[in-house]
């Protein structure tokens, strides 16, 4: 359910929609008419802290940090749904994904992702293949004569991680 937000026109970043909209391939931001087709046809709308045409409408009133710490923006399954019935061809799915990167940069990541990052930096894998856990999924591989599980290169696993900038992403979450 969308809360009612109270803010006085001294507090909106006036700024923000360009911010995005000046990103290439977001300028269809700005030309949204708040028809609410998008939210409509949304696969994740009942489960979403703000639906989609809400989003856009707050990132065009520049609620920054509304949009920036929503849920909506992580809980979306980048379908691609809104995008394709939107008929002033805003690409929210893509803007979507441009607002997860400012998120990301201004540290405001759900701890559900940045722990994610963390055990993909120390195991290489999703879940925590190690101890008991790895023996436990070994005997049931080899009950089902299923091959045995190789591990990734760690190491390569880490540079990528490094390289693409989400080494900052688990860094912050090991400070904390
Ligand atoms: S469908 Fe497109 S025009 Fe309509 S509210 Fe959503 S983004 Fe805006
Ligand atoms: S891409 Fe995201 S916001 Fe758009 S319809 Fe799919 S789940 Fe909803």
């Amino acid at each position: 359910m969308t809360e009612m937000v109270k803010k006085n026109a001294s507090d909106l970043d006036t700024k923000f929609r360009y911010e995005i909209s000046e990103k290439v391939g977001a300028k269809s931001l700005l030309k949204c008419i708040q028809c609410g087709v998008c939210s409509s046809g949304c696969t994740v709308t009942e489960y979403v802290d703000m639906q989609p045409h809400r989003v856009v409408a707050s990132c065009l009133l520049g609620l920054r940090d509304e949009v920036l710490s929503s849920q909506a923006i992580w809980t979306c399954s980048l379908c691609h749904r809104c995008t394709e019935r939107c008929p002033k061809n805003v690409d929210y799915s893509f803007i979507l994904a441009l607002l997860r990167n400012m998120a990301v940069k201004e540290g405001t990541v759900p701890k559900e992702y940045s722990s994610t990052v963390v055990t993909i930096y120390n195991n290489g894998f999703v879940v925590p293949y190690t101890g008991g856990l790895k023996d436990n999924i070994d005997r049931r591989r080899n009950k089902m004569g299923l091959p045995q599980i190789v591990p990734p290169d760690l190491e390569e696993i880490r540079f990528i991680i490094e390289e693409t900038g989400l080494g900052e992403l688990a860094k912050n979450k090991e400070d904390k």
